[in-house]
């Protein structure tokens, strides 16, 4: 176990692993998400979204037969993607496309074993503060003899997961005394995988980094400027990039 960093007292923050990854990515981001900003729909994300509801229905109901997969795709975004939907304001023969590309992404993930799920879509929320609540979402939990693995399942390219398996490992450890024995991610569309073996100096150095951004975004509600900005790839799905001459000069080079 670790003993959390103390925090001082302020605004009651949410901090999700997303977040996290977001302020590492670009603090200005992560300000403006805390802030009610969002950047737009994708149709990355909302694909990526849908095709994690069906591993998930997957795994808690069994194989989806072929010819019940459009009916399952549509009833899943029935349940909670309706507004995503509306937001892209995709056309029906888009729609189509999107189910077919998750099709494909089912066929692979039917491939990956399962032997050892205990649980799907799990739901961590640990208070580390009377403020302050880290909360994730991890994709699968495992245990197949060799001790706890963690897996979140990504629908692109792995690109730089680090930061998030350290963080839904320190959220495992908060909440359950122990570490995960593993936590994984793989890539269901390119094969790539990569998984951490959780040492403790590393979920320390996460807590640390969670509570330095604590304390950066907290000034940034009363004096934005002192909240640094970083462009990069993020800046085409951040609801600054208009306005943001940072993220300005990022989507001129990566546009030339
Ligand atoms: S546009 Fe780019 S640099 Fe500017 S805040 Fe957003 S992510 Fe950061």
């Amino acid at each position: 176990m670790i003993e959390f960093p103390a925090i001082e007292r302020g605004e009651r923050l949410s901090i999700s692993a997303s977040l996290f990854t977001t302020y590492l990515r670009c603090p200005g981001q992560a300000l403006a998400q805390l802030q009610g900003r969002y950047g737009p729909e994708s149709r990355a994300a909302f694909s990526g979204m849908l095709a994690h509801r069906i591993f998930a229905r997957h795994l808690t109901d069994g194989a989806i037969e072929s010819d019940q997969f459009t009916a399952a795709c549509r009833q899943e975004i029935g349940q909670a993607m309706n507004p995503k939907l509306v937001a892209l304001q995709l056309r029906p023969s888009e729609l189509r496309g999107v189910i077919a590309e998750v099709g494909t992404l089912y066929e692979r993930f039917q491939t990956i074993s399962t032997t050892g799920c205990r649980s799907v879509e799990t739901e961590l929320d640990v208070p580390v503060s009377p403020d302050i609540t880290l909360r994730g979402r991890i994709d699968a939990v495992f245990d197949d003899g060799g001790g706890v693995r963690l897996v979140d399942w990504k629908t692109g390219a792995l690109g730089g997961v680090q930061e998030q398996l350290a963080f839904y490992a320190l959220l495992w450890l908060l909440h359950h005394g122990e570490p995960p024995a593993i936590v994984e991610a793989a890539s269901v569309s390119s094969g790539e995988r990569y998984e951490q073996v959780p040492a403790i100096a590393t979920l320390t150095e996460t807590a640390n980094q969670v509570v330095e951004m604590i304390d950066v975004l907290r000034l940034g509600f009363v004096d934005e400027a002192s909240v640094p900005r970083v462009g990069g790839p993020g800046c085409q799905y951040c609801p600054l990039s208009d306005e943001c001459a940072e993220g300005k000069a990022a989507r001129r080079v990566l546009s030339a």
